[in-house]
């Protein structure tokens, strides 16, 4: 192998500039050249010990699939990666790596820690852009599974059965698969062409695609058991979105984050030729620090806001979305209103949303999530001038699943109950995972989740 690179810094990745990009809905982060992702593979160690590994949920051998890119092999590192993921592109482009893989990787200690995500991203989309024929399906062992969610869960489940021979079927309640990564993130961070490509492959794999079938409404679980599945998953997420309670949160103009991001994203709101209305606020305040809220701040910007607020009641150490979509945010003009948190929105006489009345808040001593809690300064009232309101303080999974399948157990905020980390639940037959069972979590987990459950459900048919 050729002698490491020992540059410091991670190769930057080329990037639309902040002062177009926060007009249009073209992709931020355009992604390395070759030479760029052959550069920053010379800088990993090849450490034996693989640390970097440890940190990934789905335990992608690092060392490995980099190797390859610094060999200019780029086939042969989709390989590598493929044994553990089959979703490269998607993975590359929203993991936290910054938390996960990259975390533990010895260069962080000196310096920047290896670009993984990038380089992953790198392979992924190389090999889209090279070809590769569709996987062609493997034989039939006669044995049907049904899924319940088309969400990183669902599909990673799917893929995984599918690929032993098992007739899958994943039923969706929208009219397009993918989940969250097609109606909660936007296209200016991972194109909707993407996850339509990986979802392309796992259809070539036999995996069937029933859209508009709402489990729990059109069909019930038993009634899919009835249907001759002999087992299901249920990755359904976690989409019904919570609200804070406050005095004015009924106005005209306060969205959930989950509708905002829907009614632009899935029902492209944001194209002129769309029939899907949106509200163009001209000054907009988005509530939470997570990634969810940072999409829906750019998207309001993007829509044409003139400013776009993010209010979090903690400090900048404490937010909770991906590092890099906090700078990007701030690149494109998103002013950070922090340690604040809002006590009631106010309105006009037609019911339309005019302000926010908040109050300044100082950092106490950790809580149980281990982030430093929020402590509300008595008069320091202050007013914040808008139009618009997204709340996006999270979602916990939607109820109607479980209360329409005897022996579904969940826990008292809706997460559905499972014996352990293989999704197993309280219901003979019925396998869970992802943020249905976690709630809001990211995708990795819920690959992870989806790949765990495909095993053991493979187990249990077989030995049955
Ligand atoms: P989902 O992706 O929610 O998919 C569940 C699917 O089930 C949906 O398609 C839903 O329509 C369907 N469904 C629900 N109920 C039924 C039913 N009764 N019958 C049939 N189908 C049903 N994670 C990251 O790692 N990085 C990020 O950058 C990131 N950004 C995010 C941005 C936003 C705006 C949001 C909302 C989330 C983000 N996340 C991110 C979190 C991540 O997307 C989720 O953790 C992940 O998608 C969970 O996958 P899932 O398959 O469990 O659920
Ligand atoms: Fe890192 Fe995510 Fe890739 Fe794993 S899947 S190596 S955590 S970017
Ligand atoms: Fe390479 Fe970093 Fe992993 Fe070491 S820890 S193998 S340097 S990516």
């Amino acid at each position: 192998m050729a002698k490491a690179n020992m540059d410091p810094v991670k190769c930057p990745m080329p990037a639309q500039d902040p002062t177009v990009r926060n007009r249009n809905f073209n992709e931020v982060a355009l992604g390395y050249t070759q030479e760029m992702a052959v550069g920053e593979a010379t800088r990993c160690l090849q450490c034996k010990n693989k640390p970097c590994v440890a940190g990934c949920p789905v335990m992608i051998d690092i060392p490995g699939f980099i190797a390859k890119v610094a060999e200019e092999d780029f086939a042969g590192a989709f390989d590598v990666l493929s044994e553990q993921t089959s979703l490269p592109a998607v993975c590359g482009r929203v993991c936290p790596q910054e938390v996960q893989c990259e975390a533990l990787c010895v260069r962080g200690k000196k310096g920047d820690p290896v670009g993984i995500g990038r380089l992953e991203r790198f392979v992924a989309d190389w090999k889209m852009e090279n070809g590769g024929e569709l996987p062609a399906p493997p034989p039939s062992n006669g044995h049907k599974v049904a899924i319940v969610g088309a969400g990183p869960a669902g599909l990673t489940a799917a893929g995984e059965l599918a690929k032993k021979g098992y007739a899958v079927t994943i039923f969706e309640a929208l009219h397009k698969p993918g989940g969250v990564l097609v109606y909660g993130i936007p296209e200016f961070r991972l194109p909707k062409a993407i996850v339509y490509r990986e979802i392309d492959n796992l259809k070539a794999l036999g995996v069937q695609v029933e859209t508009n079938m709402v489990i729990g409404r059109v069909l019930s679980i038993d009634e899919l058991f009835e249907q001759g599945f002999e087992a299901v998953f249920v990755g359904s997420g976690a989409g019904l979105p919570q609200f804070m309670k406050i005095p004015g949160e009924n106005l005209k103009g306060v969205f959930s984050a989950n509708e905002f991001l829907t009614r632009v994203n899935l029902m492209g709101a944001w194209k002129d030729c769309s029939k899907t209305p949106i509200m163009r606020a001209k000054r907009v305040a988005v509530v939470g620090g997570g990634n969810v809220a940072m999409d829906a701040a750019r998207c309001a910007k993007r829509l044409g806001a003139e400013e776009v607020t993010i209010v979090y009641r903690r400090s900048m150490e404490e937010l909770p979305a991906r590092a890099e979509e906090v700078e990007h945010a701030e690149e494109e003009g998103i002013i950070f209103n922090l340690l604040t948190n809002p006590k009631e929105v106010l309105g006009d006489e037609n019911g339309n949303v005019i302000g926010m009345r908040c109050v300044r808040c100082e950092l106490g001593e950790p809580d149980a999530s281990g982030r430093r809690r929020p402590i509300e300064i008595e008069g320091s009232d202050f007013v914040i001038d808008i139009d618009a309101m997204i709340m996006s303080i999270g979602t916990s999974p939607n109820p109607l699943i479980r209360s329409t399948t005897p022996g579904l157990e969940a826990q008292t905020w809706g997460g559905l109950i499972t014996k352990d980390d293989n999704g197993e639940t309280t219901r003979q037959g019925v396998w869970a995972g992802g943020d249905a069972v976690s709630g809001a979590a990211t995708v990795i987990l819920a690959m992870g989740a989806g790949k765990l459950a495909a095993a053991d459900i493979d187990r249990y048919i077989q030995e049955k």
